[in-house]
């Protein structure tokens, strides 16, 4: 596969998911103004629903913060050269940070050097994942630092189980407040180790808000997280309302019997993400982007 095809597609989905919001997100955005209750909280939505919408009229980035740029690159195994794919995404991610532009935002943290280009040692952020095919396929998600730093990870009893679960998350919910920029999305792991819960989680976060979960089981434990966060009063933007989180997206590994890992990654209301197939012929196809509505 020929690395300039990857270059300019992975360029292509980071420019659109710094500028677009996806659909399903615009419209959980619009629902929620529908249905707040709270002048404030609307007032908020208000004007995030302006500056999405002024973002996409200007060809500007949706917020100051262009956020971490995490690949997720699943490769088919009979890609030919795949060992050529990792500079691809960083050269892409080089010319997105000059073209667009995006705010530089790789900083050496044993020096406090910015390398003014979004890459540097692990950065971009890539994660691989290997499949029996010819295609490949790259999402990328353009991640803020506030929603971030709300992260949380418990090793919890396992004796408590679920319920503690429930707890933690929303302990956790309450003392990020505004700090991630609500309304947010919650990815959830539990299960494997410390690392595998906090990676499932933050993946979680690449489900469309308007995909069911398929086990009912795990839908009716999303559905009861999500009503007991929009039960907290946090609100917009932290400043009041019932719309705190927009959805909850859960996911799980098996786990040792004495570790039980929980991890929440949260995803402010800008929830940049985009993805596209390259086949093996080098044809982009961007997917997962719903034009109308
Ligand atoms: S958390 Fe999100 S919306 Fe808030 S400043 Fe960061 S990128 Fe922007």
């Amino acid at each position: 596969m020929n690395s300039r095809i990857i270059e300019d597609a992975a360029f292509n989905l980071i420019k659109t998911s710094a500028i677009n919001l996806p659909q399903d997100v615009k419209q959980m955005l619009k629902k929620a103004y529908a249905e707040e209750t709270s002048l404030v909280g609307k007032t908020q939505l208000k004007a995030i629903l302006d500056n999405i919408e002024l973002a996409e009229f200007n060809h500007v980035p949706l917020c100051q913060d262009t956020g971490t740029i995490t690949f997720y690159v699943k490769a088919g195994s009979k890609v030919r050269n795949l060992d050529k794919v990792e500079e691809a995404l960083v050269n892409a991610t080089r010319k997105a940070t000059r073209e667009i532009p995006l705010r530089p935002n790789a900083v050496n943290p044993l020096n406090e050097k910015n390398s003014d280009d979004n890459t540097g040692r692990l950065m971009p952020i890539i994660h691989w994942e290997l499949f029996h095919g010819t295609q490949l396929e790259l999402t990328v998600v353009t991640k803020g630092g506030g929603s971030e730093n709300a992260s949380a990870l418990a090793m919890l009893n396992p004796s408590n189980g679920i319920k503690e679960l429930k707890k933690f998350v929303i302990d956790s919910i309450i003392r990020a407040g505004a700090k991630p920029c609500p309304p947010t999305i919650l990815g959830i792991g539990v299960g494997g180790g410390a690392d595998v819960a906090i990676e499932i989680a933050k993946k979680a976060l690449l489900r469309p808000l308007d995909e069911m979960n398929p086990d009912p089981t795990v839908a009716n434990l999303e559905r009861e997280i999500l009503d007991a966060a929009n039960m907290t009063g946090i609100g917009p933007m932290g400043l009041g309302g019932k719309t705190t989180v927009l959805g909850v997206h859960f996911d799980y590994a098996y786990r040792h019997p004495a570790s039980f890992p929980v991890a929440v990654a949260f995803s402010c209301w800008a929830d940049r993400r985009a993805s596209a197939r390259i086949s093996g012929g080098g044809d982009v196809k961007f997917i997962g982007r719903k034009e109308s509505g």
